[in-house]
């Protein structure tokens, strides 16, 4: 009986310790040869390639560039449209997925058509609902919703994230930090990359792709792929700081594109 105290004990302190060393480690320990089994890099738009709705800078487009020169195809995994994805692609010429609206859309480069990946907007349109009967007036839809087929975009005048579930029902609410999202249960942005690696040529393995991105948005990823790095982004809650520095293998050292750029030029480095 006592032993077993004992064990259950150690047990217990033993993880408080291994809990330590699950956050994330400095980008810098990434070696060389996890470098070079990259084969796709899939970013996250807002907070990791700019500062949150802005255009990305030379650097990024130069990180982004190289690293498509060095063999690293790069894709997109973003809560905004399938047509500013779009967009951003061309003007960057990234020739990797595409995939929008935080995993409710996909394509597989920006020469091919969406997939249909069977979510449906109800959800999240009767939720919208249910939010403006609980919150008269404090429930406003943002003019991008007209562009999109599943999530729904949203602020929420002064109500906290635990007032807007309790209201919204059966369905995710997600906080990008720059805007909230609803959006049908089931869906994220890991389980859709899972989807398209499948039905890539070459069948990418899960181990030679790379996911960066900064918000709770991006926690699916961190799960899912062993090669995640966390853009650290002030904005967030000191709880779900935590929780990201946990989930992602990585994290870079500077804030949104300063820390892409900084953890592509070390990939490409120690490619050699
Ligand atoms: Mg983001």
């Amino acid at each position: 009986m006592r032993s077993g105290l004992i064990a259950a004990c150690m047990m217990t302190a033993v993880s408080k310790t291994a809990n330590i060393y699950l956050m994330s480690e400095p980008y810098l320990h990434l070696d060389p040869e996890t470098a070079r089994r990259i084969r796709l890099l899939m970013a996250d738009v807002d907070g990791t390639l700019n500062t949150g709705g802005g255009q990305v800078s030379p650097a990024v487009r130069g990180a982004v560039r190289r690293l498509q020169e060095n063999g690293i195809t790069v894709g997109l995994v973003s809560g905004r449209t399938s047509p500013m994805l779009e967009e951003m692609a061309l003007d960057l010429d990234i020739r990797g997925p595409l995939i929008a609206e935080n995993g409710a859309i996909a394509r597989m480069s920006v020469q091919s058509g969406h997939m249909d990946l069977g979510y449906s907007r109800q959800p999240a349109l009767d939720a919208l609902d249910r939010l403006k009967a609980c919150y008269p007036g404090r429930i406003s839809e943002r003019e991008d919703n007209a562009h999109r087929l599943v999530d729904i975009v949203f602020r929420a005048d002064g109500l906290k994230m635990d007032e807007i579930k309790s209201c919204a029902g059966d369905v995710q609410v997600l906080d990008s930090t720059y805007i909230l999202h609803l959006m049908q249960q089931g869906i994220d942005k890991g389980k859709t990359l899972r989807r398209l690696l499948g039905l890539m040529d070459g069948k990418i393995k899960p181990s030679e792709v790379l996911v960066i991105g900064d918000s709770m948005t991006d926690l699916s990823m961190f799960k899912l792929f062993p090669l995640a790095v966390l853009v650290p982004n002030p904005d967030i809650p000191a709880e779900d700081a935590r929780t990201l520095r946990q989930a992602a293998r990585y994290i870079s050292g500077h804030q949104a594109g300063d820390g892409f750029v900084e953890v592509a030029l070390h990939i490409i480095r120690s490619r050699g």
